[in-house]
């Protein structure tokens, strides 16, 4: 490897190619030149993944020297151009109908405006670790956060590498049980959800949600035995995760009861997700808002379904109302005021309402 001179502006763009081969794709990366023997198309996406994150590991480059590489070259990688903005995060973009894969550091706002494009959390990149050694030395759970503000950016962060990782067609069901495995997983990927928490999220004895995960090629199902399930992920991206477990727990039991926003546990996981994926993205103080892309890309659902999931939320009183601006693609949701404490009379709630 050459060393780059002080002068030379500094790539950190990584692609890999997924080549159709008999035996299944292989993947062929330009930078190291790794050709993989056939990989099981199943196991491809999460080998890509592996790759990519591998580079970004390796090429570190300090925070202050990092820039968005998608304005480097014109912004050619989104339809419009708003403008850099916001923090540079690594980009993953899904070209080609998934034959090519691109890692690269891209401001907040090009990342927002790309498609098949998810940020990939910093966390999901931390540095190597050897996994036998954290097998015996487990460190002390650390104290309870006063705030979810760390919970929320957890769910925020694994919804949004999820959103990537799993196929565009998940169902909303599986990508909450993904979310779930993902934060709860050990560090070498197996997970046991515990029979209340999936009775508890109506997903209990829902065999063929771990099916569609198995068949995707992101976890590992054993044979059928209904006492314990015990499920291996195959996603690499999300063994090591730089967050110890305890955090993550506290991250996955935040994502059962996603505060200020709850439902009853008995609506649909098409609205749990959206309720979700809004609550990881509510502030504390500023307004609530988020794309209408983005929204969509991480409840799985197209820009109208997504819509349409809001005005359902608003009628079940989730919200109060919501509004697009079409200019900017920003959706804005406005929650009920706290409820008070249980009193004989309760003050009567605003009605619901689509501000357009
Ligand atoms: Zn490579
Ligand atoms: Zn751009
Ligand atoms: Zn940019």
């Amino acid at each position: 490897m050459r060393l780059a001179g002080a002068h030379t502006t500094v790539r950190r763009v990584w692609t890999v190619e997924l080549r159709p081969r008999a035996g299944g794709p292989s993947l062929v990366c330009v930078h190291c030149t790794a050709h993989t023997p056939p990989l099981q198309a199943s196991s491809a996406r999460s080998a890509v993944l592996a790759h990519l994150a591998c580079h970004a590991r390796t090429d570190v480059l300090p925070g202050h020297l990092r820039t968005c590489q998608c304005r480097a070259q014109g912004c050619c990688w989104h339809p419009r151009h708003r403008g850099c903005a916001g923090p540079v995060l690594l980009a993953l973009t899904r070209d080609r109908g998934g034959r090519a894969w691109r890692l690269a550091d891209t401001c907040a706002a090009c990342a927002a405006a790309t498609s098949n494009t998810a940020v990939v959390p910093d966390t999901l990149l931390g540095p190597h670790r050897p996994h036998a050694a954290q097998r015996t030395s487990a460190p002390a759970p650390a104290p309870a956060s006063p705030s979810t503000f760390h919970e929320q950016l957890r769910v925020r962060e694994m919804l949004t590498y999820l959103a990537t990782a799993l196929p565009q067609f998940a169902s909303p069901a599986a990508r909450l049980l993904a979310l779930q495995c993902a934060l709860r997983a050990d560090s070498r990927g197996h997970v046991r959800l515990p029979a209340g928490l999936l009775r508890g999220m109506r997903l209990h004895g829902r065999r063929e949600l771990w099916e569609e995960l198995a068949h995707a090629g992101w976890l590992e199902l054993p044979a059928p035995r209904p006492a314990h399930l015990t499920v291996r992920l195959l996603d690499p991206a999300v063994l090591d995760q730089a967050p110890g477990r305890s955090a993550r727990h506290r991250a996955a039991h935040w994502a059962t009861h996603p505060m200020p926003l709850a439902l009853p546990p008995t609506a649909p996981s098409a609205l749990q997700l959206t309720t979700l994926v809004l609550a990881a993205h509510t502030s504390a103080l500023a307004r609530h808002s988020a794309d209408l892309e983005i929204l969509a890309r991480l409840c799985g659902h197209s820009c109208h379904q997504t819509e349409e999931l809001l005005d359902r939320l608003v009628a079940a009183r989730i919200l109060t109302a919501w509004h697009h601006h079409r200019e900017t693609d920003e959706v804005v949701w406005h929650l009920p005021p706290p409820q008070p404490p249980a009193t004989p009379r309760d003050p009567a709630r605003p009605g619901p309402g689509r501000l357009r």
